[in-house]
């Protein structure tokens, strides 16, 4: 697996990426902890996509276990809760690498709080080393930082590790005009430009995250996970959900 970088890359339109997968992907209907077969699921796609070369990042979120704003609105303080909700991510982190390896897919998590037991610290420089390698690096614990979102991690990492693109997995086409489970009039837009997503106020990400894409030229796109084979056209260069650039 270790030249699994150059196998069959050459036609692929982004050749490393990082995947932002929010933690309730990984709850299915539950929307709570951690379902099996959804990951298992989520773990084939992430395989398919190492078997055809892509070098992979990856960031997973905490929401199906902690977040941090609900947890101070209901009285905890807002920095211990973002702990939380940062350590939430490690648990999916570990699941999902779980499954990965035993898929036989090379990975690392790696953390951005120290916790060496069960994982690397993450440093920049190792971990372009793992991806240069063709291991799938699981990148856990956000930023390391309270008061900012896995959106945000994701972006900065992406960027960090000189990523051609990053993927934001939703579970609808890609963005819409209003939320399309509620609104029946909620129309899909295919490409949009970062200020465009800025000005409307359009939910890709928080906006944090996308200003750091906009300022690094970091291009998004948008897609439904659960349309098995989408991130794989879309790394090839099909049009799938929604491009933000
Ligand atoms: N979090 C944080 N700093 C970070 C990333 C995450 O404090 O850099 C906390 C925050 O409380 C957040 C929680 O971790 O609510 C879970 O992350 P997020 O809400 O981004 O997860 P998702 O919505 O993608 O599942």
């Amino acid at each position: 697996m270790s030249n699994a970088v150059n196998d069959g890359a050459g036609d692929l339109k982004y050749r490393r990426v990082v995947l932002k997968l929010s933690g309730e992907a990984l709850a299915g209907d539950a929307k709570f902890g951690i379902a099996p077969p959804v990951v298992d699921r989520l773990t084939d796609e992430i395989r398919a996509l190492h078997e055809m070369g892509v070098s992979l990042g990856l960031v997973i979120g905490g929401g199906n276990i902690v977040r941090g704003a609900l947890q101070s609105a209901q009285g905890m303080d807002r920095v211990s809760a973002d702990y939380m909700g940062m350590l939430a991510t490690v648990i999916n982190a570990l699941a999902v690498q779980d499954l990965l390896d035993r898929k036989g897919v090379d990975t690392r998590v790696m953390t951005a709080i120290r916790m060496e037991a069960l994982a690397e610290p993450y440093i920049r420089r190792r971990a372009l080393r793992h991806l240069e390698k063709g291991r799938v690096v699981l990148f856990a614990g956000g930023t390391g930082n309270p008061y900012f979102s896995t959106d945000t991690a994701a972006v900065l990492r992406a960027i960090e590790v000189h990523a051609d693109v990053l993927i934001k997995a939703t579970k609808v086409k890609g963005v819409y005009t209003a939320d399309p489970v509620a609104d029946p009039d909620a129309e899909f837009i295919p490409r949009l430009s970062f200020q465009d997503v800025l000005t409307r106020e359009l939910r890709v990400m928080d906006a944090a995250a996308v200003s750091l894409c906009k300022d690094n030229a970091l291009p998004i796109i948008v897609l439904n996970i659960n349309n098995p084979g989408a991130m794989a056209a879309a790394l090839r260069g099909a049009e799938m959900g929604t491009l933000v650039s």
